[in-house]
């Protein structure tokens, strides 16, 4: 049993929408944060009313400094200081480096890698204080081995590695914890979007072979929550159906 908070940033997404389940069915309250516009929060927040869950939510772009200092204000507002921090926003744009324009490049980064700063930020503080915290961040298989059309992908969710290993040794003697989970293919609209033809592909170099599923990252984030797993800290857990390992 646990009273912990845990704010979840792409909570609305398909694999943080398992991430908010999961820490949810284990008595986490849960605050998703989700990007106006794009998703429609309020909608997603009523469809898992109806299926029992009594998530809060708080707009804010992560991507924007201002924007996710706002975003976590209203979360603290709803559901308290923040114990849990899974950075779980993130987009691709994909294009062969000789063909990419500066602004796929730079909204991945942002997106993907300035928000684990812009969020992480806001909490960081009050972790310490209270002697408790733990980040876990949302990186990638492709941050670990690279991959063709992805290079500003690839340098974001590597770089959220680099950010959780020096976050660890920084934050380690104030109780908080930071890991990042690196997730091979999951299968959620971030992948559908890929199209038949190159999903079968990737799924063949899958020794598993399939993709995986969103409660197979949840149940580590869950895992890596909990008050006694206070002793894992700066590792970068790979779950990919065996297709990187290293
Ligand atoms: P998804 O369904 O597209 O979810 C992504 C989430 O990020 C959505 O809630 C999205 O909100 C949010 N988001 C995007 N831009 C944002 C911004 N500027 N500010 C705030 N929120 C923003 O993707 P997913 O497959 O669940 O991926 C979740 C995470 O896992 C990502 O970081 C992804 O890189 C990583 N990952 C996924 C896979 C995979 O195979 N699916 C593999 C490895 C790693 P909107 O819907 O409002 O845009």
């Amino acid at each position: 049993m646990t009273s912990r908070v845990a704010l979840v940033t792409g909570g609305t997404g398909g694999i943080g929408t398992e991430i908010c389940k999961t820490l949810a069915n284990n008595d986490y309250r849960v605050v998703a944060s989700w990007l106006s516009g794009v998703d429609d929060g309020e909608a997603w927040q009523a469809k898992l009313k109806e299926e029992g869950y009594d998530f809060a939510i708080a707009e804010g772009d992560v991507s924007d400094f201002e924007s996710a200092a706002a975003m976590v204000k209203k979360a603290e507002t709803k559901v308290g200081p923040i114990d849990i921090l899974v950075n779980c926003a993130g987009i691709t744009k994909d294009s062969f480096m000789h063909k990419m324009k500066h602004d796929q490049w730079d909204a991945v980064l942002r997106v993907n890698l300035d928000s684990v700063f812009n969020v992480t930020r806001q909490v960081i503080m009050g972790m310490r204080n209270r002697g408790f915290g733990r980040i876990i961040n949302i990186s990638s298989v492709n941050g670990q081995k690279g991959q063709i059309g992805q290079a500003n992908y690839s340098a974001a969710k590597a770089g959220m590695h680099g950010f959780t290993m020096a976050l660890a040794q920084e934050s380690a003697k104030k109780g908080i914890t930071v890991n990042t989970i690196s997730p091979g293919y999951i299968a959620t609209s971030m992948v559908a979007e890929m199209g038949e033809k190159i999903v079968n592909k990737m799924i063949e170099q899958i020794p598993v072979g399939r993709l995986g599923q969103p409660e197979e990252i949840a149940r580590v984030v869950e895992f890596l929550a909990a008050d006694e797993s206070g002793f894992i800290t700066g590792a970068n857990i790979a779950i990919n159906g065996g297709m990187h390992m290293g």
